[in-house]
C-alpha cells in the first residue's frame, strides 16, 4: 500500500485551521481496503454559520478582496494554478486514497484542474457589460457585479476537477465562497484549501467546511446570508436544494445532477471503433459519471458483432489496485457498492443477458467486474434509472425516428451521443435528442470552454465555458439623464 501523508483534516474558515465548534469528527473510509484513512472535522451549522460570516466580512465593499482590481483576482488564480500543478503528483495520490480512482486518471484530473483555472483566470478582467441605446433622454449601461456569497455542495465522484469547476468562476467573477466537499472524499479539498491561502487569496474569500449533507449540507443551502448555491450531486438531492435554499431568501440556484445518457451507433459506424467508444463513455471513473453512456443503442444491422465487441473489451478491463496501472479501482464506498450489484441483480432477474462480468472481485474492497448487458429492454431498471457503476446497458433499435422517441424517452437530459459515417444523420440527432452535451463519434469530450449542464432534471444552469461565469454575476443596470441638448 502506497503512503500518502495526509496533512489537512480540520475546517478551512478564514484561511485558519480550525476544529469543529461540536468538536466531533468522521471517519473517511479507503475504498480499496475499507479501512479508516484518517477522521476529518465534521462541520454543522454552527461551523456554517461561522464560515458564512467569514465570507460576508470578505465580500464587504472595502473589503481586501472587493478591492483588488480584476486583473489581479486573475493573477490569484493563475498563481493558484501554478500550485496545483507543483502538487499535481501528492494531489493524484491523495485523491487514490480517498476516492479510489487509478492514481494517472487522479494525477491527470488535478493537472486539467489547472487548466480550467487558467481558463477562468483569463476571465477575471474580460467580465463586460453593454452600454444600450434607450429610448430618452439617457445613456443606459450595465454592469455585471459579483453575485456574492456562494454555497457550493461537492460530489465525490471528481472530487479535485469538481472543487475547481466551482471555486474558478466563481472567484473570477469576485464571489467568496463556502464550500462543502462529500463526505466520502473531503482530503483533497482541504489540499486545495491550504494552495488557495498559499496562493494569496484573503481570508474569508474561500472557506471549506467538510460535514455530511442534512447537517453542514442543509445548513448552507438554507442560510439566508447566502446569496446563490451551486451543486453537483444526485437529482434526489437536487431537489431538496431547490426546494429549500429559494424559499429562505430567494438565492440563486445552479444544479448539476444525474443522467442516464444514450450513445446511439447507427449501421455504418466501424464495430471496433464505436465499441471502444462505447465502452469509455460506459465504464471510465468506474460507471461513476453523471454523464455515463449506460444506454448504449445499436442498429440491428450490427448488432451481434457490437456485443461481441462490447463483451471482449469489458472482458479486458483490468480492475484492481489503484495505485497499479489498472484501469478501473473500487466503487466509491458501501452504499453505492451495494446500489449497483443491485442493478446488476436487477437486470438479471428481468431477462437481460448478461455477456461480461455481473458480479464483484475479491471480498474487500468496493470492487465490481465490468458489466455488459444485452438484450437489454426499454422498462427494465437498468435501462431507466441511473447505476452510477460499471454497467452497460446495451439496446437494439430499427430506425432513426425510433431511436430519437426512445433516447429522449427519460426524465434526464444530461449528455448523448451518435457514431455515424453520415453527417445529415449525425445532425438530424444533434437537433433532436434533448441533452445539454451532445457528441458526435466521440464522448465525454469536456474542456473548460464548452458549456456543461443538463435538460430536464438533469440541472439547472451551465458550468465551464462563458455560460459557467454567467452563473455567479448579477446584472446592474444604470440609466444616467443626458439631455440632447446641452442647456449650458
Ligand atoms: P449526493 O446527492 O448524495 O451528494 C452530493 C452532495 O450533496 C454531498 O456533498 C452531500 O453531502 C450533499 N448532500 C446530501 N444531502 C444533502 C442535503 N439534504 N442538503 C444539502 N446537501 C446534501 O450525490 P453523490 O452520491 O455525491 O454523487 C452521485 C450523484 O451526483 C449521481 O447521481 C451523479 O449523477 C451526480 N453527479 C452529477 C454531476 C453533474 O455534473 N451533473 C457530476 C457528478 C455527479
Amino acid at each position: 500500500m502506497v503512503k500518502v501523508d495526509v496533512k489537512y483534516t480540520k475546517l478551512f474558515i478564514n484561511n485558519e485551521w480550525v476544529d469543529a465548534v461540536s468538536k466531533k469528527t468522521f471517519p473517511t473510509i479507503n475504498p480499496q481496503d475499507e479501512s479508516i484513512i484518517t477522521h476529518v472535522a465534521e462541520g454543522d451549522k454552527a461551523d456554517i454559520d461561522i464560515a458564512v460570516s467569514a465570507a460576508v466580512k470578505a465580500f464587504h465593499r472595502y473589503s481586501e478582496w472587493r478591492k483588488l482590481d480584476a486583473s489581479q483576482r486573475g493573477r490569484l488564480l493563475l498563481k493558484l494554478a501554478d500550485l496545483i500543478e507543483r502538487d499535481v503528483e501528492y494531489l493524484g495520490q491523495l485523491e487514490t486514497l480517498d476516492n479510489g480512482k487509478p492514481v494517472a486518471n487522479a494525477i491527470g484530473e488535478a493537472g486539467w484542474s489547472a487548466q480550467i483555472i487558467r481558463y477562468y483566470a483569463g476571465k477575471a478582467d474580460k467580465i463586460l457589460g453593454n452600454t444600450i441605446p434607450a429610448d430618452g433622454e439617457v445613456l443606459s449601461m450595465t454592469i455585471k457585479e459579483p453575485v456574492g456569497v456562494c454555497g457550493q455542495i461537492l460530489p465525490w465522484n471528481y472530487p479535485i476537477p469538481m472543487f475547481v469547476w466551482k471555486i474558478a468562476p466563481a472567484l473570477a467573477a469576485g464571489c467568496t465562497l463556502v464550500i462543502k466537499p462529500a463526505e466520502q472524499t473531503p482530503l483533497t479539498a482541504l489540499a486545495l484549501a491550504a494552495l488557495v491561502k498559499e496562493a494569496g487569496f484573503p481570508p474569508g474569500v474561500v472557506n471549506v467546511v467538510p460535514g455530511y449533507g442534512p447537517t453542514a449540507g442543509a445548513a448552507l443551502t438554507n442560510h439566508p446570508r447566502v446569496d446563490k448555491m451551486a451543486f453537483t450531486g444526485s437529482t434526489e438531492v437536487g431537489r431538496i436544494i431547490m426546494s429549500g435554499a429559494p424559499s429562505v431568501n430567494l438565492k440563486r440556484v445552479t444544479l448539476e445532477l444525474g443522467g442516464k445518457s444514450p450513445l446511439v451507433i447507427f449501421n455504418d459506424a466501424d464495430v471496433d471503433k464505436a465499441a471502444e467508444i462505447a465502452h469509455r463513455a460506459a465504464f471510465s471513473n468506474a460507471g461513476q459519471c453523471c454523464v455515463a453512456a449506460t444506454r448504449t443503442y445499436v442498429q440491428s444491422g450490427i448488432y451481434d458483432a457490437f456485443i461481441a465487441k462490447a463483451a471482449e473489451i469489458a472482458k479486458k478491463r483490468t480492475v484492481g489496485n489503484p495505485y497499479t496501472d489498472v484501469q478501473q479501482g473500487p466503487q466509491i464506498d458501501q452504499e453505492m457498492f451495494s446500489k449497483v450489484m443491485g442493478y446488476i441483480k436487477a437486470g438479471k432477474e428481468q431477462g437481460a443477458r448478461c455477456v461480461a462480468g455481473g458480479d464483484r472481485i475479491g471480498k474487500v474492497g468496493f470492487f465490481i467486474q465490468p458489466t455488459v448487458f444485452a438484450d437489454v429492454k426499454d422498462d427494465m431498471k437498468i435501462a431507466r434509472e441511473e447505476i452510477f457503476g460499471p454497467v452497460q446497458s446495451i439496446l437494439k433499435f430499427e430506425t432513426f425516428d425510433e431511436v430519437v422517441d426512445r433516447a429522449n424517452d427519460s426524465n434526464y437530459g444530461l449528455g448523448a451521443g451518435v457514431i455515424t459515417k453520415d453527417i445529415t444523420v449525425a445532425l438530424a440527432f444533434v437537433k433532436h435528442v434533448r441533452a445539454g452535451s451532445v457528441w458526435v463519434n466521440t464522448y465525454e469530450h469536456v474542456t473548460p470552454q464548452t458549456p456543461f449542464g443538463g435538460f430536464r432534471e438533469s440541472g439547472i444552469g451551465r458550468e465551464m465555458g462563458e455560460e459557467g461565469i454567467l452563473q455567479y454575476l448579477e446584472n446592474k443596470t444604470v440609466t444616467i439623464s443626458v439631455p440632447k441638448q446641452p442647456t449650458f
